[in-house]
This record gives structure tokens, C-alpha cells and sequence, in this order.
């Protein structure tokens, strides 16, 4: 077997697709995002980014960087070993405090990331109660089918956001059997929002736990950057939130919420919070500084619902084929993979408009798109600017005008 020709191959097939990835070489500039420098082979220049997780601009906020740099002074590097040897910090207990009080748990768990949160939780929960089914939506997250999977529990997919074809598919398991409905808050390519309160009317209907992704809501969404639970009043309702600190927080890690038993029992069970190093202390600090931050900035998320909503508004007076969408999130149709690369190149070497190109498996083949994040942090000539370049664009290579 030739081994290294069987992985030439494989890559082969993503380019004859139009669909291998290719990273932008980023420098990110503190203080002035969403402002970067991109590196190339023909040397550096600056580009606007369009497309960052980091909606709020909090991985630039200067008291997140104060309270990284004088823990980073006050702890040193690492946190020197898993939390069961050596490696709980009290920035972390602190941490796991702030967020219980953020979700209004009792108790709540840091992972290393986002994914490995999701993974090892639904892995955990769903393997070790007995006969439990899974009742996921068919657009959640890699991570999430990651840990139903590993899992091994028998897994059934409702239709996205649909309280019917879910209760249906309810009504067919045996009533004593353990149930968990796994759904996200905000689905971030499509930006489409899920019926929290109709999903938990349906839980308790039929003895079933929930699980909520709200990765995409946290910081957000909600009074004090809950989530959208929080927005709904839906928050004491869930049995496990699930989210990131490397999203509108800004920093990197990932966390579940709720009941101190369901959080010690992660704990003490999960693989993947048990066998793996500790964040470091100095990024537990910068994330608590975030959420605090966060808690007390309504405004902030007022703003930033704006910005989307204005960029939304001036993409469809264009004539571009915006997706609808009732977040933050502004997705712009155009339906293959090769004209998106196309539409990204040159958005990105004849504009210095930097959006990356979503394609399958991330989105359904036929569905490709450009995905925009305006943040608090996108000015007017921000966006005049990317309408101008976005309709020159469509313009030159032809692109498709409804969504
Ligand atoms: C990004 C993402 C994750 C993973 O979070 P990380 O902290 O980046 O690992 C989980 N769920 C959803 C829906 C995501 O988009």
C-alpha cells in the first residue's frame, strides 16, 4: 500500500471539488479590529474581517487582556497538569462560579474547547444511562454527532426547529425509556433560532432531558449574555447548556452548566475532561473578565443586533440574496463551491474584504454561501464598502440574485 499516495489522492478529491481548504494566513491587529494583516507570499497587507467568531470584539477588550497579563505575571504559563493532578487553579474555580451564576445553575464545568465540552458530555451522559435514545436536529454541530455517536446510544434526527416532527418522533419511544433532545440556540450558518420554550414543553411531555448548544448566544443574547434561554426566560428549564469562551467571549474553552450531580457526575466520568491538561490560568482569567464584562452590557448586544440588521437591510436593497436569518448571523447565498472560492478570492485579493467560503460538508452541497458577522465594531464605511465590493463581484462573475 502506497500511503502517502492514498492521502494525495483523498486531498485530490476535495480540489476537484472545489472544496479544499485554504487558510488565510492572518495577523490579528489588537485594537483595532476587525482590522488584520494578511500574510502572502508577495509579502503583508491589510484586510477588513468579515467573518470572525469573535462577535464582540472581546478578544481585543483591554480589560480581558489586563486580566490575562496579570495572571500570565502572577501564575506563569500553563496550569501544569490535568484538574484531578495539580492542575486546578483557583482562576478556574472562580470561572466554573461565574459561569453557574451566568446560566443561573448550580454548578458548571470548563473544557479545553467548545467541541471537546460537547463530545465528551453527550458521550458521557448518553453512554453510561441505560437504553437511553438521542433525538437530534438534523442541523447540529459536528461536535454534538461526534459525542452521540462515541456514545453508542441509539440515535433518531428530527427536522430543524420542527416541535412536530420531534414530538412524533417522542411519541414512538417507550415512556420509561431515557431520552435526551440535543438542539443548538443559534444555528450559526443559517442563523436560524430554535423554539426553546415549545423543545422543553415537549421534554417535560415526555420525560426527556435537553441539551443546549448556546456557542453562538452566549455573550449575546439575554439580559446579562445568557443565551437566548435567557432571552426566552426558558434558562432554569434545561437540563445541561453547553457553550464557548472562544466566541463572543473572545478567549478559547468550553463549558456545560447545570445541576452540581450532572456537573460532578461529567467530572468524574468524562474522558475528555479527565485525561486532558487544564487550561491555563491567564485564559480562565481573561474569559471571567469577559463574562463580567458582558453581564453588565446590555447595550453592547443592542448594538450589535443593529450592525446585523443594518448590513442585512443594505445587502437586500443591493439585490444580493441574503438568507433570512433572526440572529446576528447574515449568510449570503451562492450555491456552489467553486464560485464561492471565486467570490472569496476576489473579495479578498482585489478588496481587501477578508470572508471565508462556507461549503459542504459544513453546509448542504447547493447551499454555499458567504457568511458575515458584522460586530459592534463594523462602521457604516465598513459596510459601504463591502456592498460596493460585494455587488462589483456578483456583478463580475455572474452570481445568482435570489436567495
Ligand atoms: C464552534 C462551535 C462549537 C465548538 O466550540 P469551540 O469552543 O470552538 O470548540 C460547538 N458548537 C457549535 C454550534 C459551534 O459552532
Amino acid at each position: 500500500m502506497n500511503y502517502q499516495q492514498f492521502f494525495a489522492d483523498e486531498i485530490g478529491r476535495l480540489r476537484t471539488e472545489g472544496r479544499y481548504r485554504v487558510f488565510a494566513d492572518l495577523e490579528r491587529c489588537a485594537g483595532r479590529f476587525p482590522q488584520a494583516l494578511l500574510h502572502t507570499p508577495d509579502g503583508t497587507r491589510p484586510v477588513t474581517v468579515w467573518c470572525s467568531n469573535d462577535y464582540l470584539g472581546m478578544g481585543q477588550h483591554p480589560d480581558v487582556l489586563a486580566a490575562m497579563a496579570e495572571a500570565i505575571q502572577r501564575c506563569g504559563a500553563g496550569a501544569g497538569g490535568t484538574r484531578n493532578i495539580s492542575g486546578t487553579n483557583h482562576y478556574h474555580v472562580l470561572l466554573e462560579r461565574e459561569l453557574a451564576d451566568l446560566h443561573r445553575t448550580e454548578a458548571a464545568l470548563l473544557f479545553q474547547s467548545g467541541w471537546i465540552a460537547n463530545m465528551t458530555t453527550l458521550a458521557t451522559i448518553c453512554r453510561m444511562l441505560p437504553d437511553c435514545v438521542v433525538l437530534s436536529d438534523e442541523k447540529n454541530h459536528n461536535s454534538m454527532i461526534e459525542g452521540i455517536v462515541h456514545s453508542k446510544a441509539e440515535k433518531r434526527i428530527f427536522r430543524h426547529n420542527d416541535v412536530d416532527d420531534l414530538e412524533r418522533q417522542l411519541r414512538a419511544i417507550a415512556p420509561g425509556r431515557a431520552k435526551l433532545v440535543a438542539f443548538e440556540s443559534v444555528y450559526s450558518m443559517d442563523g436560524t433560532i430554535a423554539p426553546i420554550g415549545a423543545i422543553c414543553d415537549l421534554a417535560e411531555r415526555y420525560g426527556a432531558m435537553t441539551y443546549l448548544d448556546e456557542v453562538h448566544a452566549v455573550g449575546m443574547y439575554g439580559e446579562r449574555g445568557g443565551g437566548v434561554a435567557e432571552r426566552d426566560g426558558q434558562m432554569h428549564r434545561l437540563t445541561v447548556i453547553q457553550g464557548t469562551l472562544a466566541k463572543a467571549f473572545g478567549v478559547v474553552g468550553g463549558y456545560i452548566a447545570g445541576s452540581a450531580a450532572l456537573c460532578d457526575f461529567v467530572r468524574s466520568f468524562g474522558s475528555g475532561f479527565i485525561f486532558s491538561s487544564a487550561m491555563p490560568p491567564s485564559v480562565a482569567a481573561g474569559a471571567l473578565a469577559s463574562i463580567r464584562h458582558l453581564k453588565e452590557n446590555n447595550p453592547l448586544r443592542i448594538r450589535h443586533q443593529q450592525r446585523a440588521a443594518t448590513l442585512r437591510q443594505r445587502l437586500s436593497e443591493a439585490g444580493l440574496p441574503v438568507l433570512p436569518s433572526a440572529s446576528h448571523i447574515v449568510p449570503v447565498l451562492v450555491g456552489d463551491p467553486v464560485l464561492c472560492k471565486q467570490a472569496s478570492d476576489a473579495l479578498l485579493y482585489g478588496h481587501g474584504l477578508y470572508v471565508q467560503p462556507i461549503n459542504y460538508p459544513t453546509v448542504a452541497r447547493g447551499r454555499e454561501r458567504l457568511r458575515f458577522t458584522p460586530s459592534p465594531l463594523h462602521t457604516d464605511a465598513h459596510v459601504d464598502t463591502l456592498v460596493a465590493a460585494l455587488t462589483a463581484v456578483w456583478r463580475r462573475l455572474g452570481l445568482r440574485q435570489a436567495a
